[in-house]
């Protein structure tokens, strides 16, 4: 059973960068104003983030690592809504079978902090009170150690901290109110750093710089009929880079599209010279029963009902800002 869990979990947790996602999304839920981030060889060694959010009672870190086990469902629409994403109660179960997980946390209500071992689903010894802030530490060591094939095919470190940098960067973009810090084990200067309660416009410029920043425009669309709403931060035709930069975020969690990328390609040709690529933002908000549930959580591309309709007119509503200002 142990085996079958390993390969699983392998497949919910490919590298790091799928790891944090997780964390990071449980930090934003638990409430978090700050989420401060940090990795050792691209996290493969060491991945820990550490949140001021709600923490987790002591009563729930015995089981809170064990598979299907969310605080999260409270009715069947809750359900519904929420396998929109396919799995919950998963991550950090799945992170417990490839890894060694240390969980510190503290509630509002307890005078101390906990701290927890985790492997295989099950605490390795009953939690013990330590001193801490409000909030919970997520310590992942050694992610792998213990399926050598996913181990040697993530050989190159620097590359898994660009995965990990480019998370981080993607969600302080889009939960600009939350603090953000990564930093590389051992360096004291961060890679990424933002305040809590910014903004997104002033996220983008810290993170991607003036050049992207002084080209934004902004296009909000609501959507009766497909019932969709769109918020989007995208550059005008006086941007370009060599390869398209896109942050798409789908009921506030970063997912990929390759029919809405294609759109923009297909777009911002008509405004820009070949091979010039613009820099995108783009937030939808979808009734979540109309997105497909059917797609396996690890496959990060999201299909969702009527995509063909509700594309169009978010190319329609993109199209007709960058006309008024282009040329
Ligand atoms: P899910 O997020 O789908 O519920 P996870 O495996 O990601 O499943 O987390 C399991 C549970 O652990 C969560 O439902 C939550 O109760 C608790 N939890 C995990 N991370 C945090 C955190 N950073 N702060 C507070 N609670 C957390
Ligand atoms: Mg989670």
């Amino acid at each position: 059973e142990v085996v079958v869990n390993r390969i699983a979990a392998g497949e919910v947790i490919q590298r790091p960068a799928n790891a944090l996602k997780e964390l990071i999304e449980n930090s934003l839920d638990a409430k978090a104003t700050n989420i401060q981030i940090v990795a050792k060889e691209g996290g493969l060694k060491l991945l820990q983030i550490q949140d001021n959010g709600t923490g987790i009672r002591k009563e729930d870190m015995e089981i809170v690592c064990e598979r299907f086990t969310t605080s999260k469902l409270q009715t069947f629409e809750d359900l519904q809504a929420i396998t929109t994403f396919g799995f919950r109660g998963e991550a950090l179960a799945s992170i417990s079978h490839v890894s060694l997980l240390t969980i510190t946390t503290k509630t509002a209500d307890e005078k101390c902090a906990y701290k927890a071992s985790y492997v295989d689903s099950k605490l390795k010894a009953p939690p013990k009170s330590c001193a801490g802030n409000q909030g919970t530490t997520i310590l992942i060591e050694n992610l792998f150690y213990n399926v050598a094939t996913r181990r040697k095919a993530l050989s190159n470190p620097s590359e898994e901290f660009n995965k990990i940098s480019d998370v981080v960067t993607k969600y302080a973009i889009h939960n600009s109110t939350v603090g953000f810090t990564l930093k590389k084990h051992g360096e004291v200067t961060p890679q990424v750093r933002t305040q809590h309660n910014s903004t997104k416009m002033n996220n983008i410029r810290i993170l991607y710089g003036n050049p992207v920043f002084r080209e934004l425009l902004e296009v909000e669309l609501t959507d009766d009929t497909y019932k969709f709403k769109m918020h989007a931060l995208i550059t005008n035709p006086n941007y370009t880079n060599k390869k398209m930069i896109f942050l798409l975020f789908i009921n506030n969690r970063l997912v990929e599209s390759s029919s809405i990328r294609k759109m923009l390609e297909e777009l911002y040709t008509f405004y820009l010279p070949k091979k010039s690529y613009p820099w995108c933002y783009i937030s939808l908000e979808i009734n979540p029963q109309n997105v497909d549930v059917n797609v396996h959580p690890t496959k990060h591309e999201v299909k969702f009902l009527h995509e063909n309709s509700v594309i169009e007119r978010m190319k329609l509503a993109l199209d007709e800002k960058l006309s008024g200002n282009s040329g």
